[in-house]
Formats: C-alpha cells, structure tokens, sequence
C-alpha cells in the first residue's frame, strides 16, 4: 500500500481505539466491483469502522474492507462521500421500513 494508504489506516485505527462498540448493530454493504479504493470512506468515518488493502483483484490496486462492523453507529458519513456509490449503510432495513 502507499504511503497515504497506511496513514490513513493509522488514523482511522486510532480513532476506533478512542471509541467504543456501537449500542445499534448497523450493516454496511460494501460493493466491490463500483469500489476504486480511493481511501475518502477511510478518512471520514469517525469510528474507524474501515481500512484499506492492497487488492490485486482491483484494478486500481486497493479496496475497503469493513474492519470493525460493531464499532459503525450509522452515520451514513461514508455513504454520502464515496464517488462511486460503492458504499451503503443500513439499505436492506431502511427499504423494509419504506415498504419499497
Ligand atoms: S469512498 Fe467509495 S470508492 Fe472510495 S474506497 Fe470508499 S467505498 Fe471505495
Ligand atoms: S456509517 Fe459512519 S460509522 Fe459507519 S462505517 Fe460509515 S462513516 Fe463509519
């Protein structure tokens, strides 16, 4: 992984580490085909749910793996940054709640 890559990993690592395990269980699907391992999930989730890895299946080198399910609180913050739309919290549940 770069440079950037692994601070970025750091960081979201040492946030996590100031954190506890959310009271909700939230679900995040992560879509791996759309997902181009740009890091900016990595870098604003405040929890430190996710973090990068090299993927050589990836044809940009890297992808998100989601690390620390229990520590997401939904936020959705990861959500609203990809630019790829690689990225979804709570969709199954919150499409039932609809009745979509
Ligand atoms: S922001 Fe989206 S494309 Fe970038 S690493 Fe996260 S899930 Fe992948
Ligand atoms: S919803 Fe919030 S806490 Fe959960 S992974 Fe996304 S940014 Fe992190």
């Amino acid at each position: 992984m770069e440079k950037e890559e692994l601070k970025a990993n750091q960081d979201a690592q040492e946030r996590r580490a100031k954190k506890k395990p959310s009271a909700k269980k939230n679900t995040i699907t992560l879509v791996p085909l759309y997902c181009k391992g740009c890091g900016l999930c990595v870098d604003i989730c405040p929890t430190g749910t996710l973090q990068l890895y090299d993927d050589p299946k990836n044809k940009f080198g890297a992808s998100v793996i989601i690390e620390a399910p229990d520590f997401c609180i939904g936020c959705k913050l990861c959500e609203l940054q990809c630019p790829d739309f690689a990225i979804f919290v709570n969709y199954e549940e919150e499409k039932k709640e609809g009745g979509q």
